[in-house]
């Protein structure tokens, strides 16, 4: 008899994965996603804007700090909200894995495969024929004379930044077309799944008999499946699992959530990418071609004995602060390469809680400290170009207001060790008819903004996810 397989999600990772098995042809897909289909052609703010409206966003805050930590809720997942940087990772943050079947030269031509870059296509390090385009956009005089600054610092200059192993300065590779409008999945894959697609239903916990999965519990009503995918990002998906019995055993009877399966790394290994911004002013307002972002990437190694790699770039303020004059810069500082670790839990009530933890780690703070002081001398130097507040918190001894990157990870990890809670062909350890194919299952997370990194995962998982 037909299969029939439920896929959770349809973010970078799910419409990846359903479009493939969909292809593959011999099983049925259902695809649920708890946010809205906006419909084609995309409304405005998904097409332009990187201001999130309210009502496309799950609402998470860090639980530690209480700022916001925004996920999109909507078809294309985060890709629908984000600011469109696509980054491929180093080939070292897969080696790092050390997990065969998933090393560099195994997961490159996934990256090939799902890009269509517009410069750099014909090369055999890249893709023409995938359904994302990967675009660089032209400098404004802001870019060129960062640039400049970095160039004057001794950094490379970088002409293709998706380029194996390089660091330096050069143009933000992104998915945009048309100058500047967010080009993701909602748009490149969606169209061709929406026969498959129940969008507004939300998977509320995973139904078992004894350890088998036989299908989804939804805010519609209940759905049998012979396999179930989890797509639904580093945050909801463990949280599923939490709530659906696999998980620590002592967390899940303190909840009151009959065990399934022992998983105690389920919602554990979070991480993410520390990222502020220090907020300035073009000394032109005038000044044509600031670009509203991703212009140009600054990308080195602060702490170079751990590879610690670290994000600089300037762009324009008004995507995420709607009243934004048009010269409001933003000076973006991102930590690429962190130790610490956070964690996805159920709270007593059941709801779920995030805990970010960012700087825990000394290094990380030391390497934070160390990249501020690089973004103060940017500045100092740029003084022509930019303007500082008079009262700029970076001058004085302030700790940094840290945000979330977006580039959360680990929270399912993929392994070999009895510890982890995926294996290399993303089942999940301890139960059968259940994958994962999203972000929560690298290990570690790619220095680099990991939208990439989880279509690939996508696009490889659906060759990996075989129901029985
Ligand atoms: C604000 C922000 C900016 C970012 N900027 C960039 C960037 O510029 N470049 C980059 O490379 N990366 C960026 N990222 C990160 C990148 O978008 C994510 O890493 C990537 O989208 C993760 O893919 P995913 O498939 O794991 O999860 P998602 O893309 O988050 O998809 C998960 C999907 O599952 C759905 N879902 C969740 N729970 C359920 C449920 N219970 N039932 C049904 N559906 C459910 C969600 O609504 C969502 O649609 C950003 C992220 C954020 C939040």
């Amino acid at each position: 008899m037909r299969k029939t397989i439920v896929v959770i999600g349809s973010g970078a990772a799910g419409l990846f994965c359903a479009d493939g098995l969909v292809a593959r042809g011999d099983a049925d897909v259902i695809l649920l996603e708890a946010g809205d289909d906006p419909g084609t052609p995309p409304p405005d703010w998904m097409r332009t804007d990187l201001a999130t409206p309210a009502d496309v966003d799950w609402g998470y805050v860090d639980a530690d700090t209480g700022r916001p930590l925004l996920r999109g809720k909507v078809t294309g997942g985060c890709t629908s909200t984000n600011s469109a940087a696509a980054l491929r990772g180093q080939p070292w943050c897969f080696d790092e894995w050390n997990i065969d079947g998933w090393r560099w030269d195994d997961v490159a031509p996934a990256f090939n495969a799902l890009e269509n870059d517009r410069q750099f296509g014909d090369r055999p390090t890249h893709g023409a024929a995938g359904p994302i385009p990967i675009t660089r956009l032209s400098f404004g005089p802001v870019d060129t004379a960062f640039a400049e600054w970095a160039a004057g610092q001794g950094h490379a200059w970088v002409e293709d930044q998706n380029a194996p192993g390089v660091l330096g300065v050069g143009h933000w590779p992104t998915n945009t077309v048309d100058g500047a409008v967010r080009y993701g999945v909602h748009q490149a894959l969606l169209p061709g799944l929406r026969p498959h697609l129940r969008a507004g239903t939300t998977a509320k916990r995973l139904l078992f008999d004894g350890t088998r999965c036989v299908g989804v519990e939804t805010s519609a009503g209940t759905i049998d499946a012979d396999h179930v995918v989890l797509c639904a990002g580093s945050v909801e998906t463990p949280a599923l699992l939490l709530r659906s019995g696999i998980g620590p055993a002592a967390d899940l009877a303190a909840a009151g959530i009959p065990l399934v399966h022992d998983a105690p790394e389920v919602g554990a290994n979070l991480q993410d990418h520390p990222w502020t911004v220090l907020q300035v002013r073009a000394a032109d307002p005038e000044a044509p071609g600031l670009r509203p972002v991703n212009g140009v990437l600054l990308r080195y190694e602060i702490l170079a004995d751990d590879r610690v790699e670290v994000h600089l770039y300037p762009h324009q303020a008004k995507p995420y602060l709607p009243d934004a004059d048009p010269a409001d810069v933003f000076l973006g500082l991102g930590l690429m390469r962190a130790i610490s670790r956070g964690s996805v839990r159920l709270a007593v009530d059941g709801t779920t809680e995030v805990h970010l933890n960012h700087l825990g780690d000394p290094q990380d703070a030391k390497a934070f400290d160390l990249l501020l002081d690089d973004a103060r001398a940017a500045l100092d130097a740029l003084s022509d170009v930019l303007i500082e507040p008079a009262d700029a918190w970076w001058r004085a001894d302030n700790p940094p207001p840290l945000e979330s990157y977006g580039h959360l990870v680990g929270t399912c990890r993929m392994g070999t060790d009895p510890g982890a809670v995926v294996d290399p062909t993303l089942a999940v350890a301890g139960v059968t008819g259940l994958s994962v194919a999203d972000a929560s299952i690298m290990p570690t997370s790619p220095r680099a903004n990991t939208m990439l990194a989880s279509m690939m995962i996508g696009l490889r998982g659906a060759a990996l996810v075989l129901p029985e």
